[in-house]
């Protein structure tokens, strides 16, 4: 057996654990993964990035990898067939040229992706569209994640990234978790949390639930869900009150600070406990403890962004920062933990519908003008569309000459993932055009016109952003299978195809072209970054001396225009669908920590697969458990006014009697089948994390468990084998 050892980055978070992988190169498969000394990471690993790896050997668990473009060649009632990519790029090319023809090119729009593909991919996707379609209709998961984030912090500080590096929070000397349970999303980044506590730090854990984060909190804010910004404005307004705040600070480098004092006046404690659920003297002692160090660090995620007020959380979040003049040092700051390995740099490479590459804005004439000398055509100068309003735009469109027809999904399964997957399905039937780029079958590629499979990572070259902004080197491990392409190379392809020719040779020549675009990018050449390991954006100089920058906003020097944080703030309103007579109860959906998104790679990776199977679970209270008459492992319903699934009951006092909770990575429990579409107005985010629900019990156990069975060998039928748009075709 001849092996050799290869350091890349993992695929599963924004943690960017680096990984010591060794391969046999006569089998071409991998053997182990260990941890390697990355700066976020230290050497260690979660249990994903130790054996999450497998699917990469193909051991078909749930599905097979795709190996050959596939084609439905007699309209859309037929069957997938396996074709050429000479065909299958004519095919893609051909329809997207009628249809921009016919109905311009804003009745198109294509994804990015923050999975596998890694920078080099997304930055030829994105300009793909602006270039060869001629529209800014390009996204990416970031819409259904951190978008709110990015919104809110581009606003309140200029940048919407972590302002402070991954290393950094075990320095910190309170570590406000809000909405975030770093255990289940990162669990190296958790490490941090726990490392900071052994060293003195105080915890503060907000969360509607008692999460791992919650049992090693000092202080649980076992809030209300859907009461972020009762919270955090009632902590600002507490801090402005007792004069907790950095005078200096806020006269020097803030503006907006008076609206606030206005707008959270009336936000006493007592009056956000009847919002929250809390204790009011439980807020003052909130406040007190975050604003009296200069090493308070705000931790969030999904618990903030996912809601239709998450823009307004976010930026009542950096309001706390810059109130306490929490910024610009060394372990203090605002951390938005990226979920998925490179949803960070899907947005620095800008697949997102305003922003360039670099966050320079479509809108800026300065910055349109730049790219349109550097890729050789006019660009459009109007803001596109967000993926979430995919489905009002292809079945309620304003007027028909704004109607999506054409949708390519690059690394993504909106029949999973999204909110209201109904709707969903509806969109994709109407669709006139449905391209999915991806490496397995999923439940959206079984509504493709054509299939487009690519490498995976682990079978190609490229770079990720970390959570923390760390650009860091993804390296082939094996060889693909025969019959795929890069991802770069398949867009590239159909590019030249549609007459805007791409004639990339390799991942480096993609950096190179998009640094040179980007100027806190600049710095980051690929042979520095073999050099260092790991370069945090900003980075302005190619020279070896300027490593990055690990901590941002320095003495108070926001990223905005003049310089200056910006107090933003807005009253709170409740969730859009509440609770009623029908509907008793609430649904939010979390993450699960042995699977990734929507499982397609953990799923199938032996070790991981067996830590949870179909149909997965509902996180119910005892109390409610008994009042249902519903135990242990039973399978119920669960229902929402647009649809419902079976699970199995998961009795757990983590949980409130009037909340539940569930994963989104089933098939048949499938809790999209339930939760809402509306949309947080700025960001676009759904309300993942909150609408009305039932639970019911279901007496004929026998009759729920065939039915499981049936649905779940149905589903992995379709799937696996037959690629029969209606499902229930033949084996292969
Ligand atoms: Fe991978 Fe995240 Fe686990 Fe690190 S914490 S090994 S990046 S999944």
């Amino acid at each position: 057996m001849t092996t050799k050892q290869i350091v890349s980055t993992c695929v599963y978070c924004g943690a960017g654990c680096q990984i010591l992988f060794t391969v046999d190169t006569e089998a071409n498969r991998i053997l182990e993964a260990t941890g390697s000394e990355g700066h976020s990471n230290d050497g260690t690993l979660c249990l994903k990035g130790r054996y999450g790896w497998d699917f990469l050997n193909d051991p078909q668990i749930l599905t097979k990898r795709l190996t050959s473009p596939l084609l439905r060649k007699n309209g859309r009632q037929s069957d997938l067939t396996p074709v050429s990519w000479d065909e299958a790029v004519n095919f893609v090319s051909q329809r997207l040229t009628d249809i921009k023809k016919t109905h311009g090119p804003d009745s198109i729009l294509c994804t990015g992706s923050a999975r596998g593909p890694g920078n080099e991919a997304n930055y030829v996707m994105q300009k793909f569209v602006r270039a060869c379609l001629g529209t800014n209709n390009v996204d990416h998961c970031a819409r259904i994640c951190h978008a709110a984030s990015v919104a809110g912090l581009l606003v309140s500080l200029g940048s919407g990234a972590m302002s402070l590096s991954v290393p950094e929070i075990e320095e910190a000397e309170v570590i406000f978790n809000i909405g975030y349970n770093g255990p289940d999303s990162h669990p190296i980044v958790a490490r941090r949390i726990v490392r900071a506590r052994q060293k003195g730090a105080y915890i503060i854990c907000a969360d509607p639930r008692r999460t791992e984060t919650a049992r090693i909190a000092h202080k649980h804010l076992q809030l209300k869900g859907g009461s972020n910004l009762a919270l955090a404005n009632s902590l600002a307004h507490v801090i402005i009150a007792e004069n907790l705040g950095d005078q200096a600070f806020i006269k020097d480098h803030t503006k907006g600070f008076d609206e606030l004092k206005k707008l959270v006046q009336k936000y006493t404690p007592e009056y956000a406990a009847r919002i929250t659920g809390l204790n009011p003297d439980e807020i003052r002692a909130t406040a007190r403890i975050y604003a009296a160090s200069k090493h308070s660090v705000i931790l969030w995620g999904m618990g903030v962004c996912q809601f239709s007020q998450g823009v307004e959380v976010v930026k009542a979040l950096a309001n706390l920062g810059l109130l306490t003049g929490n910024f610009g040092r060394r372990a203090t700051g605002v951390g938005p933990v990226r979920g998925q390995n490179n949803v960070q740099g899907a947005c620095d490479m800008g697949a997102l519908p305003n922003y360039y590459p670099g966050y320079q804005s479509v809108t800026d004439p300065a910055a349109r003008a730049k790219f349109e000398a550097a890729w050789g055509v006019p660009l459009p100068d109007k803001v596109g569309l967000t993926l979430t309003r995919v489905p009002e735009f292809v079945l309620h469109p304003p007027d028909k000459s704004k109607q999506i027809r054409a949708y390519w999904i690059f690394g993504e399964d909106p029949a999973q993932s999204d909110a209201y997957l109904a709707e969903m399905r509806e969109t994709l039937e109407k669709l006139e055009l449905v391209i999915v780029q991806d490496i397995y079958m999923n439940k959206t590629a079984q509504y493709a016109d054509v299939i487009l499979p690519s490498t995976s990572w682990g079978e190609h070259d490229g770079v990720y952003s970390a959570c923390d902004r760390a650009f860091q080197r993804i390296r082939k491990l094996i060889e693909p299978p025969a019959g795929v392409l890069t991802d770069w190379e398949i867009i590239s392809r159909v590019s030249t195809a549609m007459g805007y020719p791409m004639k990339y040779r390799n991942t480096e020549e993609i950096w190179n072209e998009l640094i040179n675009l980007c100027p806190s990018f600049k710095g980051a050449t690929y042979e520095k970054l073999e050099k260092l390991g790991h370069i945090q954006w900003p980075c302005r100089s190619a020279d070896l001396s300027d490593v990055g920058t690990p901590f941002l906003h320095r003495d108070g020097n926001f990223a905005t225009k003049d310089g200056k944080g910006v107090f933003s703030c807005a009253e709170w309103q409740p969730p859009v669908e509440v609770e009623n007579a029908e509907y008793p109860l609430t649904l939010s959906t979390v993450r699960e920590v042995g699977h990734y998104s929507v499982r397609t790679m953990t799923g199938n990776c032996r070790t991981l697969r067996n830590l949870e199977d179909e149909p997965g679970w509902v996180q119910m209270n005892p109390k409610l458990c008994n009042q249902l008459g519903v135990y242990h492992g039973q399978l119920v319903k669960i229902s929402s006014k647009r649809g419902w699934c079976i699970t199995r009951c998961l009795p757990t006092d983590r949980v409130k009697p009037d909340a539940v909770y569930m994963t989104y990575q089933w098939w048949i429990g499938a809790c999209n089948e339930l939760t809402i579409g509306s949309l947080d107005p700025i960001s676009n985010t759904p309300e993942y994390k909150y609408c009305a629900c039932r639970v019911e019990k279901i007496d004929n156990q026998a009759w729920a468990e065939k039915y499981v069975q049936n649905e779940y060998q149905t589903i992995r039928r379709n799937m696996a084998v037959t690629f029969d748009r209606k499902g229930g075709g033949k084996a292969a």
